[in-house]
């Protein structure tokens, strides 16, 4: 057994927590992929469609044969939104984005770019995930590349 508290993020986070996702069996592997620093979607092994969020069975062929996969962590800013509202004292600006990843068209990610500045990050910039952890649950967020 790992304590939530000493496990370490792979970057530094912006927000002091994070809520805990509602309990789901189907996405569970989703938030625990990280611990070896690999982003994982669910993917129909009938006709090879990606599914995020979790779902089942797979919206595209109705198959029940989903199971999650690696991915490339690549992607580029699809939208994005600057939170300023302190929901804690002391809580700096963050980004909110939806990111697209390259392994299908319309295959998005709700997630926060870290890693600069909010006035630098913008729509189609490229990014690579990484993670932070709370609550013994990797959270998968986006760096600007290099
Ligand atoms: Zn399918």
């Amino acid at each position: 057994m790992s304590s939530s508290s000493s496990a370490e993020s792979i970057v530094p986070d912006v927000l002091a927590d994070r809520a805990v996702p509602v309990a789901d069996p189907l996405a569970d592997f989703f938030w625990r992929s990280g611990r070896d620093g690999v982003l994982r979607l669910l993917r129909c092994q009938a006709c090879g469609y990606y599914l995020h969020p979790p779902s089942l069975p797979c919206p595209r062929c109705l198959s029940p044969d989903v199971h999650p996969e690696a991915v490339s962590g690549r992607a580029l800013v699809h939208s994005f939104t600057v939170n300023v509202q302190q929901w804690v004292p002391g809580q700096q600006p963050y980004v909110i984005a939806v990111v697209e990843l390259p392994e299908q068209e319309g295959l998005r990610l709700t997630t926060n770019i870290l890693g600069c500045p909010p006035s630098r990050v913008h729509i189609d910039q490229p990014v690579h995930v990484a993670f932070v952890t709370h609550h013994d649950l990797y959270y998968p967020v986006f760096l600007p590349d290099p």
